[in-house]
Parts: structure tokens; sequence; C-alpha cells
């Protein structure tokens, strides 16, 4: 790093879609990044594609082919991002900031060669730095990376955030503000319930639980990040200037609630594997081969065995139905007994607090608060600092609702 740089005045801001969804808004957030850059800050400043841009792409891929192939298609979305660089740099020189910007190619954010998935393996700071000491605000492409043979990788939808925080982590910056359509934190998404509470500080590992867990304010690998090198995330409001939510170490919190935010998650599918043999290897074998092809397996029950015969079910992304399919029926075939049974119509809701770790009867309520409103629970995980139910989809929204308020979260006017 070049002597003159002082890393206590760099910072990493991020700005997601909807923040500089029109060239208004745009100008708005470069206004924005104008002030700290006045105020002495050296900036890093990362942006989502405009608006609904990713989607957008997705569908016009969708016009082509019903399975195209992945190369192509994060070399398609990651175009969203290199507009909104551009723009946004353009907004800058515009008010008389140096800015310049660019893409994952330009600076080298190395990632594995999982297409649509890929994981940040490291970020090279070299230019950056040249960059910050001469005076200039660097404006990063999120969500993509590239591959060890140059090819374009992106990072997973919401992928920006963690883009933003591994430059943070890689450039040493104390801070990574995360400036968003919402304040900060809540106790629920404040978009689907009635009087959720802002948090003024979180867990790294609750916020990593909710964000694994539906609570799409951050992409979980962000939180994975700042938890192992201790970047702060500020997550803010960028159409105000509220202090927002810190996403902190535990010791940095006072209060320990029993339960600190409650999400629901609609886009897992069940399986279930009936009637399957009852030896061992055989779930060894239906995960390795799940695995093998980068399919995650998250709330998986297994029933006790009869008459040699067991039952295994498991929760998967929506989007790896169809694989899974013609994985499992290709096991079934080679065991000659047994058939699978996917049920798309599922929803995830759940409780997440470290307060749980020392309380007995989290569960229970919860439980009570489902069974009271007639919702069936169909499956059941657990953590120390989570509780999860499978319901059906129609009854998602209430049950979030209800389970907020059965915490004591919901605040009354
Ligand atoms: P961006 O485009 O800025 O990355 P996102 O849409 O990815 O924004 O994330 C912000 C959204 O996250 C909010 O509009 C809100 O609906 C949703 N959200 C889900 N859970 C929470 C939560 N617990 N607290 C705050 N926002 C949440
Ligand atoms: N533009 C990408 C998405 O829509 C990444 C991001 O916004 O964080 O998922
Ligand atoms: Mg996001």
């Amino acid at each position: 790093m070049s002597a003159a740089l002082d890393r206590s005045k760099i910072l990493v801001q991020k700005f997601g879609g909807t923040s500089v969804g029109d060239a208004e808004r745009i100008k708005r957030v470069a206004a924005r990044i104008k002030s700290y850059y006045e105020n002495g800050y050296l900036l890093v400043v990362v942006v989502s594609a405009m608006g609904h841009t990713t989607d957008e792409l997705i569908k016009l891929a969708s016009q082509i082919s019903d399975n195209p192939p992945k190369r192509e298609m994060d070399m398609l979305l990651s175009t969203g991002e290199q507009v909104s660089v551009a723009m946004l740099a353009m907004a800058l020189h515009e008010i008389g900031v140096p800015a310049v910007s660019f893409n994952a190619q330009q600076i080298k954010i190395h990632t594995d060669a999982r297409y649509s998935n890929a994981r940040i393996e490291k970020i090279e700071t070299d230019r950056l730095e040249k960059e910050l000491a001469a005076g200039r605000i660097c404006i990063v492409a999120g969500f993509q990376g590239i591959d060890e043979h140059q090819n374009i990788t992106t990072l997973g939808r919401g992928g920006s955030d963690t883009s933003a925080v591994a430059l943070a982590a890689a450039l040493h910056a104390k801070e990574c503000e995360i400036f968003t359509d919402v304040d900060g934190v809540y106790t629920a998404d404040p978009n689907k319930v009635q009087g959720t509470r802002k948090h003024e500080r979180i867990s790294y590992d609750e916020m990593l639980e909710l964000a694994s867990l539906g609570a799409g304010v951050l992409h979980s690998r962000s939180v994975e990040f700042a938890k192992k090198y201790g970047v702060v995330i500020h997550v803010r409001s960028s159409f105000n200037f509220n202090t927002g939510t810190l996403v902190v170490p535990e010791e940095q919190i006072m209060e320990k609630l029993l339960v600190s935010g409650v999400t629901l998650k609609s886009d897992d599918a069940r399986v279930s594997l009936n009637d399957i043999p009852d030896r061992p290897g055989i779930a060894a074998e239906v995960f390795h081969a799940l695995a093998a092809q980068n399919i995650n397996v998250d709330i998986i029950v297994q029933s006790t065995g009869k008459d040699n015969k067991n039952t295994i079910s498991f929760t998967i992304p929506h989007k790896d139905l169809k694989q899974a399919r013609e994985i499992l029926e290709l096991l079934l075939k080679n065991w000659g007994t047994g058939s699978a049974s996917f049920d798309e119509n599922i929803a995830i809701v759940s409780a997440v607090g470290v307060g749980m770790k020392s309380h007995s009867g989290v569960a229970a309520s919860m439980f009570k608060s489902l069974a009271d409103a007639g919702i069936n629970i169909e499956m059941i995980s657990t953590s120390e600092i989570k509780i999860s139910c499978v319901i059906a989809k129609d009854r998602g929204r209430e049950a979030l609702q209800i389970v907020h308020d059965v915490f004591g979260l919901t605040q009354t006017a």
C-alpha cells in the first residue's frame, strides 16, 4: 500500500438497485458521495444494477432459452452493474468530483468458477490504492468477479453487498456502509410485517442466520466476510441521514434479545424420498450427489426406519428442483426401490436470537402460536440461535406476523 494512504480514512459504501434506480437518484447519490469526499474520506463505492435491471436481463435471456449456458448468463447479468458504475462516475464528474469506474476484471476480483453463485477468493487492491492516493473516488461494479480463466462470474442475487464487504476487508477499511431503501435491519421485513422495530445493533451471528433464512436486506455471504475480517457493516437508508443498524461482534451488544428477528423464505421446495433402503451410506449417497452439483440442502428430516425402509425429506432452492429430480431419479433406479415426491408449496418461517441459547420454551411458544392459528408444521429445524418451521406457502405471511407478535416484537402505535 502506498505510504501516503491513511487507512482510517478509507470508507466503502454500497448503493443498492433502488438507490440508483434512475438518473435523478444517481445524481442524488453522487451529491451524497461528494459530501463524504469533501470531508476527507477515501471512497470506494460499490453499486448494484439500476432498479430492476437484473430481473429484466433474466427475462430477456428466457426469451432465448429455458436453460441458457451458465457462463453466458453471468456474462449477461454482469452488464447491469457496468451501466451503473459508469453512470455514477459521470454524475460525479458533472459536480466536479474526480471518480473512475471499474468492473471486476479491471480490479481483479477473483472468484471460484461457480457461475451464478461464485465465491470471492481474493481481491487485488493495487489499482484501487493508486487511484485513492491520487485523490480519485473508485466506483466498483458489485455482484461480479472473474474466475481463474478470466470468465465473468456473478455472486448470487443480492451479491453486491458481498462485493462491498469483501472490498472493505481487502482494503482494511474500518466500516462498510450499505445504503438501501430501508432505515436499517428490522425485527422483520417492514414491507411485510406490521409494527416492526429497527435494531441499533445486531450481532454477526444473528444477522448471518437472518440473512440465510430470508431477510433479503443483506446477502448472507457479506455477513460471513464481515465476521471473518471484523468489518463493521452499517445498514442505512440512501434516502435520509438517519443512523441505521450496525452489524457488530456479539460482545458489543448489551441487550441479548430472546428473539431478535423473524423471517420468511418462500423460494424453497421440499423433496421426500419414500421407502428407500435403510442401510449405511444411503444418506451420504443422496447428499453427496446433490452437493456435487452445488445444490444446497437446508432442512433435513429422516424418519426412524421400519422394515428396512426409510423416508428422508429435505428442502432445496426452487431453482434447483429440476436438476435434483434428475439426480434422485437416477439414484432410485440404482437402488431399485423407493419413490420421490416434490412439493413447491412450502414456506419456511424462522425465529432468530442469541438469547435462545440460555432460555428454554422458545420453540414451544412458536409452535403453539402457529397451532392456535391452525397452521400445520410440516418440518422443524433448530440450532442454538434459531428455530425454523416448514409450513404451507399460502399461510406464510400470516405465520410471519404471528411469530413476530408472539415474541413481543410488535410495536403498537
Ligand atoms: P438493495 O437493492 O438496496 O440491495 P434489497 O431489496 O436487496 O435492497 O434489500 C432491502 C429490502 O430488504 C427492504 O426493502 C426490505 O423489504 C427487505 N428486508 C427483508 N427483511 C428485512 C429486515 N429484517 N429488515 C429490513 N429490511 C428487510
Ligand atoms: N444486481 C444484482 C441483483 O439484482 C446484485 C445486487 O443487486 O446486489 O441481484
Ligand atoms: Mg440487496
